[in-house]
């Protein structure tokens, strides 16, 4: 299997290549199009995604990953990273735009502003044990379309991890608190996926 491609323009990216040194997993840092070359899946980090989106836009990374999205790169996305592949989102300004591809509508900031982020246990399908995670001004999923597989959901039933195919959307943080299973989780979907990015 081709490395692990992590989007590094804006965020906590530093953390999830640490995750995926943690694991043994050869990554790549993408900050131009011909990062993406060979990479065998993606993480978009959390972090802002107005600026994220900006950036991406600005280093011409937009169109090829939505390229990919669409022939089928397996991408992990973040919070942050969870908004920008929301074929749908609210809360953001008029002209933000995104990667889109996982059929779900997503609330920004949806437990308020920074003050409000909090760290909870939360079962995950797909993982055995219990995970210690953080929500920091988190998104929630507030529409799971049908071809949609709910993975988490909150006690109140709200729900922050989703999956759509090779597309893993999580509204919350594992890689600021050590938890490394869900970035296994999505290595293992990528094996599966067995995708080698073309030019
Ligand atoms: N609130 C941020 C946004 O809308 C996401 C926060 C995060 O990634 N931790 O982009």
């Amino acid at each position: 299997m081709g490395p692990i491609g992590v989007l590094c323009l804006q965020g906590d990216f530093r953390e999830h290549l640490a995750v995926l040194t943690k694991i043994g997993v050869p990554a790549v840092r993408i900050r131009k199009p011909q990062d993406l070359i060979g990479i065998a899946g993606l993480i978009i980090p959390g972090g802002e995604s107005t600026v994220i989106d900006k950036l991406s836009q600005i280093y011409e990374l937009s169109i090829p990953i939505k390229k990919l999205i669409g022939a089928g790169l397996p991408v992990f996305g973040t919070c942050a990273g969870l908004i920008m592949l929301a074929i749908d989102f609210t809360g953001g300004p008029a002209d933000q735009e995104n990667f889109g591809g996982l059929d779900v509508t997503v609330s920004r900031n949806a437990f308020g502003t920074q003050v409000d982020s909090f760290e909870t246990e939360l079962r995950f399908d797909g993982i055995d044990h219990a995970i210690h995670v953080a929500f920091i001004r988190a998104p929630i999923v507030k529409r799971a379309g049908a071809g949609v597989s709910v993975l988490a959901t909150l006690d109140d039933g709200q729900i922050v991890a989703v999956r759509q195919g090779n597309l893993l959307g999580i509204s919350f943080h594992p890689e600021v608190t050590g938890v490394t299973s869900v970035h296994e989780y999505f290595v293992e979907m990528c094996k599966t996926a067995n995708f080698t990015a073309e030019k």
